[in-house]
C-alpha cells in the first residue's frame, strides 16, 4: 500500500476517479453488494477484482482510464525502459492493457530505447 505514495496521484484521487468511471464504478457496485462479477458477464482477470478502502484492487490498485496517462507519466519519468517499467507497474498498479500502454510510451522514446539494448550499469562507459 505504501508504494503508491511514490506516485503523484493519490489514493483518494484514484478512488474518486474510479467512482466517476462508468465501467469501474459498476464493478465496485457489484462488489459492494456482495455479488459475483462472473454473473454479470465479467471474465478473468476482472472477476478477481476486490474492494479495499474505496480502491479497486486486482492484487494491486486498479487505475481508472482518466488517471492512466498520469500514472504512465510517473512510470516513464526515470526512462527506465519497457521491462523495468512493466516490473514497476506490476508491483502496485493494474489496468487492462497496461503492458501495451507501457510498450507504446517506451517505444516512442529514444531514451528508453537505449535501455533496451544496454544495461544501465554500462551506460556511462559509452
Ligand atoms: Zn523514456
Amino acid at each position: 500500500m505504501h508504494q503508491i505514495k511514490q506516485l503523484s496521484v493519490r489514493a483518494e484521487h484514484i478512488a474518486y476517479e474510479i467512482r466517476k468511471d462508468s465501467h469501474l464504478s459498476k464493478i465496485i457496485q457489484i462488489l459492494e453488494t456482495g455479488q459475483c462479477l462472473a454473473r454479470f458477464g465479467y471474465k478473468a482477470p476482472e472477476t478477481n477484482y476486490t474492494l479495499s478502502r474505496n480502491c479497486l484492487l486486482l492484487e494491486h490498485r486498479v487505475i481508472p482510464p482518466s488517471l492512466r496517462p498520469a500514472i504512465l507519466a510517473d512510470l516513464h519519468a526515470a526512462h527506465i525502459g519497457i521491462v523495468k517499467m512493466k516490473g514497476l507497474a506490476r508491483s502496485f498498479v493494474f489496468w487492462p492493457g497496461i503492458d501495451a500502454d507501457i510498450e507504446g510510451i517506451a517505444r516512442a522514446c529514444t531514451e528508453c530505447g537505449k535501455h533496451a539494448h544496454a544495461p544501465p550499469k554500462y551506460r556511462e562507459h559509452h
